[in-house]
Order: structure tokens, then C-alpha cells, then sequence
């Protein structure tokens, strides 16, 4: 299995490659070079042994299989429900896939679990130790600082906008106790965060002197870890599925599309990305055309993301896997802030089964309170944003999944604004509220970011 960058001018690498160095040298996405045929789960098989094989697929050679089943058996231990990713019904025709049963409550814990487990089986083979930087909108960096807490071989660094995360969002990041996680409070937004992440990736020098890696949604081992619950969903239901994603960066939208591309969605397949009033997806899809607009802070701030990073993938896809087309289109997009898709692309992109659009806050807090009144469930508010896109467009031809991202105690403030209700968190977070809280604030300055991450390397063992 060799990864190859959607830009189209780095080397090649094999799947540790690809994870471990998050963006490619050329400013590109890791792809897969061709898409492994993996075979569809049975109903009954178990969410780990599933992932160990789709995961094995991906990594090819650089990994034994019996290896990679340890990893995710130890991986998915850590989420309170066995089936990890359960199905329940909400409606007719309507299925909620609960993704928040992890140690942070949200679908990210799916992802960073396994990843925190390939890392420090990836960094313990090859002696190296590295700076792993994550830039979080507030459900990355909880579920990131839960995975590597403790981790042997890595020490992680969490940027997140200082008060522009719920509480309960921060408290999973900043109390873990673990030396190894560092987290910094910038003043800025996510999209400041996210710039630094790249500055800091850019700098040749400083990514060898501290062993710079990411685990953003970029990461090819994000992307792959997510495609498993889409199979799982397909194994269970059957016939054809509309997936309702709530999202922001893509990443868990072109999982469902890479499972598809694996052959794992026999029934046929649809993903309606649903965004919030930071709509740069669906005016790229209604327009073919990228541009820019400020990050907006809305009820749903784990989705407050102006550049969907993860579409550069489709991108690529959609140009027929040209990659001197797709660095064309984000030079473009970065000197101009906009930039026009080709028409080929426009077409291809219009016919892959994907499509977005946006819901605004109003209607995000008002589906909150219908969805509890129907059901008597708390949802988030990222959920809420799912579910009232596949509720505005009913449909009897196809099963709808709305992905359910995190659970509603995480966001407790806007579940009482949208319903008057609390919503505790569970049992087995309850020592969180209790724990000391460490995190330093620095302004939104690559220097400063770099100081910190330098400094730590020459405090390393
Ligand atoms: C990260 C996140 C999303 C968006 O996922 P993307 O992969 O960035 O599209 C949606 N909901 C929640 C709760 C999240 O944490």
C-alpha cells in the first residue's frame, strides 16, 4: 500500500509514512495510491475485528494483522458502549448512529483511540519520539489529550481559541494530569489555530529539530479509522443508506465516501454533509467555486470552520486524481481567496453521491427541542444540525443514518438555551469536574507556539 499526496509532487510513502507525517511535503493530502477491496463485515462481527481488517487493508505490509487486531481490540475497550458505534431509531426510516460513547463524547475518541495505539506501536519500532500538534475546534484535542495521555513515545501539544470551546470541552483536554499534553489557549479563533499548525508544518527545520506530526482530520488514519463505522452501518441495515453528516473539516463525510470506494457499501450509498451557518461547503457545492469567509461562532463550534480541509481529497478525486490541477485550484484559493473548480471537476463532483448544505442556528436550537419533544432525547448540537437537514428533505426511498457526533452533555449550556433541560454528564465522567485544570494562553503567534514545543524537546528524557 503506497500513499500519494493530492498535490501531486511528494514521493510516495507506505502507510506509517502517511500517518506519521500528516501533510504531505508538498502542502498535499495523503491518498491512497489505489482504494484495497475489503470485504463487507458480517452483521454479527464485532467492532474491532472489523476495524482491524479495514485498517489492515490500509496499512498494507507496515503492520501484522494480528498486531493491528491488539490495537483495536485495547482501542475500542475504552468506549462504555460494546457495540461502539450503536444504531438506535428515531423516526420511520430514521436512525441515529451514535458515535459519542467514547472517553470525550464525541466520534473524534473513534478515531484518536486507534491512533494513540498505532503511534506508540509505529514510534516504539522505529526509536523515534515526536511533537504531535493538533489544532481543535473542542472535540479533537479532548479526544486527542484522552488517546495519548501517557503515551511512551510522543508528546502532544493542543491548540485550541481561548474561549471559543464549551467548558466541558476544555476540561477533557485540560485535566488528564498526563506530562506529556501540553495545552495552549490562543487568542484567536479556529481557523488561527489551524494557520499555525500549517506555519509550523512548513518550517522544514523545525518539523526534523522537534519531530513535528499532526493528528488533524487531515490524517490519513482518521479518515481510514471512520470509514469502519459506515460499514458496520451498512452490514446492519442493509439496502441503501442516506448518511446525514454533520460537518465541519470533511473528515468524517469522505470517510463515507473512501468505505464506498472500498467496497464496503453494498447497498449504494448517498452522504448529505450538513454544515452550520459557516457554509463554505455548500456554497462550494451549489457554486463550484471555494472562497473564503470568516470563521462565525455558532451553537455547533466543533463544525465553526471556514476551509473544509478534507474536500481537497474529493477534489483530487473529482479531477480525475490530477494533482498539478488540484495545487492550481488551492494556489488560487490562497493568493485570491477564491478560487473556481474546472468544469470536469464540477461535473465529476456533482455525480460521486455527496452533497451539502446548511443550516442556520435558529432552526439548529429549534430541532434540539422538537427532536427531545419526539423522542425524549437530548441531542447535541452538531447532531441537531444532522438531523434537521434529513428532517427538512424526507425520504422513503432510502434509509437515513444521522450521524450523532457528540453526546448532548457535552454542550450542556445549549441544550438548556434550546430545551430548558439539563443534561448531566455520564457516570463515568464524573471525576472531570473535579480535576485541576492546566493550560497556558498565548496570543496567536507562531513564534510563541514554536518557543513552547522547542522548549518541551529540550526538557524530553
Ligand atoms: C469534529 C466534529 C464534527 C465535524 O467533523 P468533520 O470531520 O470535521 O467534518 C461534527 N460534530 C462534532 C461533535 C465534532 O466533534
Amino acid at each position: 500500500m503506497k500513499y500519494v499526496s493530492t498535490r501531486g509532487q511528494a514521493a510516495p510513502v507506505d502507510f506509517i509514512g502517511a500517518c506519521l507525517a500528516g501533510l504531505a511535503p508538498d502542502g498535499g493530502l495523503y491518498v491512497p495510491e489505489t482504494y484495497p477491496q475489503i470485504a463487507p463485515p458480517r452483521p454479527d462481527e464485532p467492532y474491532a475485528h472489523v476495524a482491524a481488517r479495514i485498517l489492515s487493508a490500509f496499512a498494507g505490509d507496515a503492520i501484522p494483522e494480528a498486531d493491528m487486531l491488539a490495537m483495536c481490540e485495547r482501542a475500542y475497550a475504552s468506549f462504555a458502549h460494546h457495540s461502539v458505534a450503536p444504531l438506535t431509531q428515531a423516526g420511520p426510516g430514521l436512525w441515529l448512529m451514535e458515535l459519542h460513547h467514547g472517553p470525550t463524547l464525541a466520534f473524534k475518541d473513534v478515531a484518536m483511540q486507534i491512533i494513540a495505539q498505532l503511534y506508540d506501536y509505529m514510534l516504539g519500532k522505529t526509536g523515534r519520539r515526536l511533537s504531535i500538534v493538533c489544532a481543535t475546534s473542542g472535540d479533537t484535542g479532548g479526544a486527542a489529550a484522552a488517546a495519548f495521555a501517557g503515551a511512551k513515545h510522543a508528546d502532544l501539544f493542543i491548540l485550541h481559541p481561548h474561549e471559543r470551546i464549551s467548558p466541558v470541552q476544555r476540561l477533557f483536554m485540560t485535566t488528564t494530569g498526563a506530562p506529556n499534553v501540553t495545552n495552549l489557549a490562543l487568542d484567536g479563533d479556529f481557523d488561527d489555530c489551524q494557520a499555525i499548525v500549517k506555519s509550523l508544518f512548513a518550517d522544514k527545520a523545525f518539523v526534523d529539530g522537534v519531530g513535528l506530526s499532526g493528528v488533524n482530520s487531515i490524517n490519513w488514519a482518521r479518515i481510514a479509522a471512520q470509514s469502519v463505522y459506515y460499514a458496520t452501518a451498512q452490514a446492519a441495515l442493509g439496502g441503501k443508506i442516506r448518511f446525514v453528516v454533520p460537518s465541519g473539516n470533511m473528515g468524517d463525510a469522505l470517510a463515507g465516501y473512501v468505505a464506498a470506494r472500498c467496497g464496503l457499501m453494498t447497498g449504494g450509498f448517498e452522504i448529505a454533509c450538513a454544515v452550520n451557518e459557516n457554509d463554505a461547503l455548500a456554497r462550494l457545492f451549489k457554486t463550484g467555486i471555494m472562497s473564503r469567509a470568516p470563521a462565525v461562532a455558532t451553537p455547533s463550534p466543533a463544525m465553526d470552520i471556514s476551509v473544509p480541509s478534507n474536500f481537497e481529497r474529493l477534489l483530487y478525486e473529482a479531477t480525475g486524481r490530477d494533482g498539478d490541477a488540484v495545487r492550481s485550484v488551492y494556489d488560487r484559493y490562497k493568493q485570491a481567496g477564491e478560487a473556481e473548480l474546472s468544469d470536469v471537476a464540477k461535473n465529476r463532483l456533482g455525480c460521486v453521491g455527496i452533497t451539502a448544505s446548511a443550516v442556520n442556528n435558529a432552526d439548529t436550537l429549534a430541532e434540539m427541542a422538537t427532536f427531545e419533544s419526539e423522542t425524549g432525547w437530548l441531542i447535541c448540537p452538531h447532531t441537531a444540525v444532522g438531523t434537521f437537514e434529513a428532517r427538512q428533505s424526507p425520504r422513503t426511498d432510502v434509509v437515513t443514518v444521522v450521524l450523532a457526533t457528540a453526546a448532548a452533555a457535552k454542550f450542556p449550556e445549549t441544550v438548556k438555551e434550546a430545551t430548558g433541560l439539563d443534561a448531566p454528564l455520564p457516570h463515568r465522567c464524573g471525576s472531570l469536574l473535579a480535576r485541576g485544570e492546566v493550560f497556558d494562553r498565548l496570543p496567536a503567534d507562531v513564534a510563541a507556539v514554536r518557543g513552547v514545543i522547542e522548549a518541551k524537546m529540550q526538557a524530553a528524557p
